[in-house]
């Protein structure tokens, strides 16, 4: 290799979910990495998220007597996916090696250090088809004390769980239940002594995405692996066909570093990137990402660049999300997941009819608002509900039954009427539509059957919904004055498709034949999990998994 400012054995652009643990299999294979992060931070939307990963068969089902098997996670991705011969980042050999190497990755983080557990009940998005877990397969991080990373404790991309107490995410979850349970009431008793004793004892407890990031970066500081922030990739270094290295800055001056093994590309997707949305996801806007800011597509385009193959372009995490005033602006988009999943609400077109099963998962939701758009004006939808719900229910972040934002209704933002008629004037829908909407979901209420979109007939729809609302956790009717909506939009937390990838996470070109030196991981790829979103951690799980497989890979074919 020539001309070199510095040579190590695997350079990682990106500090998302596979960077650190890819770092980690070539440390444990005795070679050098080197991570770079164009942004100040490390963690990419990964810290932000939930950090949950979807990890089928996972040992921590074993230890609590879940049963799950590489068979029946199969059976599953089977039912969910299909063929989706349009969709090869979800090859069958990809799925195969997903399904292998989940229980291992899960091994060798352990082994590394890095403490992770499973969330007792999430469960699969598509739970009633074959292969469905009920209670779930979604594997976490154990809370963080983030003062463990002494210097670099503030260079960690915080968590979007930003809660004055320290709670995992499943406690967050079952906090809207405080007001109907002693037990949540004993829950928050036990948060509040967490949070105390933190303080005496000088602990920085951080859950989610930045638990999980956290562990990985004291893992990956503690092998020795190099990371340096505000250091932007801006090129591949390209020699006869196969990728050498990468040109990046320091001091202001360009910077090319090769690699011996191979380059990693671990740079998130194009959320944040308006042009390429533009192009490939028409109807979408950077307004309603909550991918985190360097999600900006450029290492996507720059593979193109190299020849690199490209899949699934179109597909987003999409993420529902109401918008009060001021919220586009901020960071922090109220979700409308729990939203329309709860009782007393249903989500109608702009025509006033109901379109879709309010419950399900994310991706599909707003897949399926984007779709109906085409024939009905349908973006943005409405969440139509009544009082019982504003009583009970938390709303875009208020909680139940507090006094809503005057400037919600001056702005037009909160519809309110005493009738199901003078509703549908506000929402400039025909009143007879919406009533007969209204009239129709109560009737299936009533029945405890929706018949015309199933909701509530999986665990998933009922777990969104109010486990303390009986016969049904999800269906309860819209009755009682004033009516209300607010709209919803078929935002997101990040893109789906990207470069394709093979069983070993080596980046293709069109022709099939592989990129030397070149692997990809995360949402820079077009995701294993073709177009849809099996269950809760479809993404970091991925994320981790093909940067795992991909260090692997290099680490023994030189
Ligand atoms: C609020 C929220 C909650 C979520 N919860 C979950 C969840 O629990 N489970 C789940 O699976 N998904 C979740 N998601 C989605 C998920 O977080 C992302 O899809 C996933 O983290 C993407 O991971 P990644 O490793 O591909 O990229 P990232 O984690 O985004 O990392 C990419 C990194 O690359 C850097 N980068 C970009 N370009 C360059 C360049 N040219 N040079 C150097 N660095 C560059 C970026 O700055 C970034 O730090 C959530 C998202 C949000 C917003």
């Amino acid at each position: 290799m020539s001309n070199f400012d510095e040579v190590v054995d695997f350079v990682v652009v990106g500090s998302g979910g596979g960077s650190m643990c890819a770092g980690l299999v070539m440390k444990s294979a005795a070679k050098t990495v080197l991570i770079l992060e164009k942004t100040p931070l490390i963690g990419g939307t990964t810290s932000r998220s939930g950090g949950v990963m979807w990890m089928p068969n996972n040992p921590f089902m074993k230890r609590d007597g879940v049963e799950d098997s590489p068979e029946r996670a199969s059976t599953y991705l089977d039912a969910v996916l299909g063929e989706q011969s349009d969709a090869p980042g979800a090859s069958r050999a990809r799925r195969r090696t997903y399904l292998t190497e989940a229980p291992r990755m899960l091994e060798f983080l352990g082994n590394q250090g890095v403490k992770l557990t499973r969330i007792k009940e999430w469960p699969d998005y598509y739970d009633e088809r074959p292969g469905g877990s009920a209670a779930g397969r979604a594997v976490v991080a154990e809370l963080f004390d983030a003062n463990e990373l002494g210097v670099w404790k503030q260079r960690l991309r915080p968590s979007f769980i930003a809660l004055p107490i320290p709670a995992t995410l499943e406690e967050m979850l079952e906090l809207p239940g405080l007001k109907q349970s002693w037990r949540v009431k004993l829950l928050l008793v036990k948060l509040v002594l967490r949070g105390a004793v933190a303080k005496i004892t000088g602990k920085h407890w951080v859950a989610g995405g930045a638990a999980l990031q956290g562990r990985m970066l004291q893992a990956a500081l503690r092998t020795g692996i190099e990371i340096r922030t505000e250091t932007p990739v801006k090129e591949l270094i390209v020699e006869a066909g196969a990728v050498k290295g990468v040109l990046t800055v320091k001091n202001d001056r360009p910077w090319r570093v090769g690699a011996r093994l191979g380059v990693l590309v671990n740079a998130g997707g194009f959320a944040h990137n308006q042009r390429m949305r533009d192009q490939y996801q028409p109807g979408t806007s950077v307004k309603w990402t909550m991918a985190a800011p360097g999600d900006t597509g450029e290492m996507i385009e720059e593979m193109m660049r190299q020849g690199a193959a490209i899949a699934q372009m179109e597909e987003r995490v999409g993420s529902q999300l109401t918008l009060p005033p001021g919220a586009e602006e901020s960071e922090a988009k109220p979700t409308a997941q729990g939203l329309t999943a709860s009782p007393h609400v249903i989500l109608v077109d702009q025509s006033g009819a109901r379109y879709m099963n309010e419950g399900g998962s994310y991706m599909a939701y707003c897949q399926g608002m984007l779709a109906r758009n085409k024939a009905v004006p349908a973006v943005p939808s409405w969440a139509v509900f009544d009082s019982q719900f504003m009583r009970k229910y938390m709303l875009a972040g208020t909680m139940p039954g507090s006094k809503k934002p005057q400037q919600w209704l001056d702005s037009g933002y909160l519809k309110q009427a005493d009738t199901l008629e003078g509703l549908a004037q506000q929402l400039k829908s025909d009143p007879a539509t919406l009533k007969a909407t209204v009239e129709r979901f109560n009737g299936f209420v009533v029945n405890n059957r929706d018949e015309d979109f199933h909701r509530g007939e999986r665990a998933y729809d009922r777990w969104l919904g109010d486990p303390f609302h009986k016969p049904s956790e999800t269906l309860g009717k819209i009755e009682e004055a004033p009516f209300y909506a607010v709209p919803v939009y078929p935002g997101d937390v990040g893109t789906y498709g990207g470069v394709v990838t093979d069983e070993h996470a080596r980046v293709l070109r069109g022709d099939g034949s592989v990129i030397p030196g070149l692997y990809a991981t995360g949402v820079s790829t077009a995701s294993v999990m073709g177009r849809a979103y099996p269950g809760a951690g479809s993404s970091v799980g991925p994320s981790f998994l093909w940067g795992y497989v991909a260090a692997k890979h290099a680490a023994v074919s030189q």
